[in-house]
């Protein structure tokens, strides 16, 4: 019986309808899941928010498979490093995707908050609320749902994360979120994805340039972002009243 016949209409209500879609396709495969939120949960209404780093190149094949004209953001923070930007564009190319767009932080507040793109050195929560969360926020207006690459075994925040969400008006889609690293491995390998070329020289998590180290613990595979802080999450995925107050 497809999918779309085993459940009843879609309700407004937001933790109705949470309850029903995490109890329908909790245990669901990724494919299920992603079928079920672009097909028929948000059809026309859902993006996919990719920074083009060590695994976003899973979810970008499996979107691939049902929708390659899917909306997908990115967000050129500015401070990326070349090789993820030659990553998107290869990743583009092979997997025939056709909707991704590229933002980037408003020029006139870079100008005045970060004239020297060295921010990140003295306030990275400032740093990423200018080039990471307030550019997105704008981008996903229009949007009832965005699906994100978070996976439980990144740990921190992430280690209970459920398959969906309801956050700041708007729903996430987590199809990834009981992958492990193997998972990720064995579907590279399966469909011959190409790899960031910065995971061959131990990155096995990739963002921008000056917050991003290679690692080589296997329980903690973000180590190397923002190493040696406090922080863990650039904001994107703080609920807008608990971001600090720079956000
Ligand atoms: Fe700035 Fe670092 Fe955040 Fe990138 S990850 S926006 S460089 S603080």
């Amino acid at each position: 019986m497809p999918f779309e016949s085993l459940i009843e209409a879609p309700t407004t209500d937001p933790s109705v309808r949470l309850r029903r879609l995490n109890g329908e396709l909790r245990q669901a495969s990724s494919q299920t899941i992603l079928r079920a939120a672009i097909v028929r949960e948000w059809p026309g209404e859902l993006t996919y928010v990719s920074s083009f780093g060590a695994e976003s190149a899973v979810m970008l094949a499996l979107i691939a498979d049902v929708d390659p004209s899917l909306d997908v953001v990115f967000i050129d923070t500015g401070m990326h490093f070349p090789q993820t930007l030659d990553y998107r564009d290869e990743l583009i190319d092979r997997l025939g995707l056709t909707g991704v767009r590229t933002i980037r932080p408003d020029e006139t507040e870079r100008r005045a908050e970060d004239p020297k793109s060295m921010l990140w050195k003295t306030d990275t929560d400032a740093c990423c609320a200018l080039r990471k969360v307030r550019p997105l926020e704008p981008a996903l207006k229009g949007y009832s749902a965005w699906i994100t690459g978070r996976k439980r075994f990144h740990g921190g925040a992430r280690m209970n994360l459920p398959v969906f969400e309801f956050a700041d008006g708007r729903y996430k889609v987590n199809p990834l979120a009981g992958w492990t690293q193997d998972d990720v491995d064995l579907f590279m390998a399966q469909r011959n994805l190409p790899r960031h070329p910065l995971v061959a020289q131990g990155y096995p998590s990739i963002g921008c340039w000056p917050c991003t180290q290679p690692a080589d613990d296997p329980d903690n595979p973000r180590a190397g972002r923002w190493a040696g802080l406090d922080k863990t999450e650039c904001g994107l995925h703080i609920e807008r009243n608990d971001r600090p107050r720079v956000f």
